[in-house]
């Protein structure tokens, strides 16, 4: 078995003080421990198999947590694989990534009483990895072969998801992509140091040895409009996530290396999987001896700075407008990056942007918190008169997505949009304002979580099976009458 496959993100029975500090910057122990067999059983034996499983009910699939601990205390790895693979399409990509702390793990009874969680994300990953080393993990065999079509755009989680739980049933399934590698965020947002990418692309390859086919390059909007694809297909499925970067509009922002953040994360993961990338390659997307400067508090915020620690840079710092304790992103990423030697400059809001032609420095003002705002949020205010300036070769702005303007974009001008441009849907049948038109994922909710896409794609397609089915049936009586 490959060393790697035995390695697993053990974070919660270790405070980041616990932990071993690297000793200089770049020189990071992974945040992974070795992970074998005898530790996933001692790990899983901590259960209590309390009555009332608090941990199944924060998990946004309802996983079946408790059954898979106690088969995997007990050596039965396999039945525990079953059990996990049921509730979820993509074990190994949710036990890597998910926020357990905010969860399954930051729900267990065990964590509640002190004692620290039962790693969970930590052996979701460990079952599924082993029974892809084991090779238990195989195309399934459509029972039956169904004429009806649907069309998915978008090969992120909740597209994938729901086009595996269709394909299931029997349904032709094509998805639609507008990058050349089916994985949306999975493969060009989320760094490799969180998720390998072979762990994409085996699930992909898997969809698509199960009879999906998928078509890459293929821009809806651009290629074909939505009704173009709708008149192919029985039903189509938007599943498009968020990408519309927020701006900065401060002095300075058309100097030279200022990027959105997914531009830097993209180059990145491109280069990863062995692509050639100009702009990385020429050093322009490349943080190497530069001192970088990272604007915002999420998780995407967390992923570049950790990134441009990997690609070498001279230093790293994270502006944020409020403090540590209001930060969005996992307080487990943050601990992360501060281990890692990232430096966060916490109530900081930035003013201007310095240089010629290109960036030089950030002049930031130092912010107080006020009154809570409509969010119940502290508001950050500017202190008069502090500003100062921050050193800075590369600017990456990591301030959130907004959705794109899909009718506009799909020349749908009646597919009906919430005030967020989120597309709305019936909550109850999912679908869009346009008849046979289904939406989920981030597109619906607006930036989430893979977890919550995989759980969208899935209920999108048992209401994608009622439609088509009742359709059948409406078929079928006009035939009789
Ligand atoms: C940098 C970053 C890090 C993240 N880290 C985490 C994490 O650690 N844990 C976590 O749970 N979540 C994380 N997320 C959030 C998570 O990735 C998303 O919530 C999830 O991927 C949403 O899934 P989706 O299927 O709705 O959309 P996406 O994954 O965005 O997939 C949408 C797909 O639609 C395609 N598409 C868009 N428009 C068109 C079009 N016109 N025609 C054809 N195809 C189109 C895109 O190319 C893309 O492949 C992160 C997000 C980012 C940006
Ligand atoms: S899918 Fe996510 S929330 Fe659910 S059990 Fe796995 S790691 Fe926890």
């Amino acid at each position: 078995m490959k060393k790697e496959m035995l390695k697993f993100v053990d974070l919660k029975q270790e405070t980041p003080e616990k932990r071993s500090t690297p000793k200089r910057k770049g020189d990071f122990k992974e945040i992974y421990n070795e992970f074998i067999t005898d530790k996933a059983k001692e790990q899983s034996s901590r259960c209590s198999q309390c009555g009332v499983p608090f941990c199944q009910i924060h998990c946004p699939l309802g996983n079946n947590i408790p059954d898979w601990l106690k088969l995997t205390a007990e050596g039965r790895l396999k039945e525990a694989y079953e059990i996990s693979q049921s509730t979820n399409n993509m074990p190994e990509v949710c036990g890597r990534i998910c926020p357990q702390d905010r969860l399954c793990e930051g729900n267990c009874v065990i964590e509640q009483s002190g004692h620290g969680t039962v790693t969970i994300g930590s052996i979701e990953k460990y079952i599924t990895d082993t029974a892809w080393e084991k090779g238990w993990v195989k195309p399934f065999k459509v029972k039956r072969e169904l004429k009806q079509s649907v069309g998915i755009i978008g090969a992120g989680p909740a597209g994938m998801a729901c086009a595996e739980e269709l394909r299931k049933s029997g349904y032709q399934v094509t998805i639609y992509d507008r990058y050349d590698r089916p994985g949306g965020l999975l493969i060009y947002g989320i760094p490799n140091f969180k998720l390998e990418k072979f762990v994409v692309e085996r699930r992909t390859k898997l969809l698509k040895e199960n009879g999906i086919k998928f078509v890459q390059k293929f821009d809806v909007g651009k290629d074909k409009t939505l009704y173009e694809l709708k008149e192919k297909h029985d039903a189509i499925l938007i599943a498009t996530g968020v990408y519309k970067a927020r701006e900065i509009d401060i002095a300075g922002c058309n100097l030279q290396n200022i990027f959105p953040a997914m531009d830097f994360l993209t180059a990145s993961n491109k280069k990863g999987l062995g692509d050639k990338v100009e702009l990385f390659d020429d050093g322009t997307l490349n943080a190497e001896g530069k001192n970088v400067v990272v604007i915002g508090g999420g998780d995407t915020a967390m992923d570049c700075v950790r990134t441009s620690i990997r690609q070498k840079a001279k230093s790293v710092k994270c502006l944020y407008r409020r403090d540590r304790k209001n930060m969005p992103g996992s307080a487990r990423e943050v601990g992360n990056a501060i281990e890692e030697g990232v430096e966060f400059i916490w109530l900081t809001s930035p003013k201007s942007f310095i240089g010629d032609k290109k960036i030089t420095a950030v002049e930031v003002n130092k912010m107080k918190l006020g009154e809570p705002d409509s969010s119940g949020r502290s508001k950050p205010e500017i202190e008069v008169g502090s500003e100062y300036k921050i050193q800075a070769d590369l600017v990456i702005k990591s301030l959130g997505f907004d959705p794109e303007n899909i009718p506009k974009l799909f020349n749908a001008e009646e597919l009906a949009i919430s005030q967020w441009g989120t597309i709305k849907i019936d909550l109850k049948s999912m679908q869009t304002s346009l008849e046979g038109v289904f939406a989920a994922g981030d597109i619906v909710r607006g930036a989430s979580l893979v977890v919550w896409a995989i759980r969208d794609g899935r209920d999108a397609a048992e209401q994608i099976k009622k439609y088509l089915q009742l359709k059948v049936d409406k078929d079928k009586s006009i035939e009789a009458a």
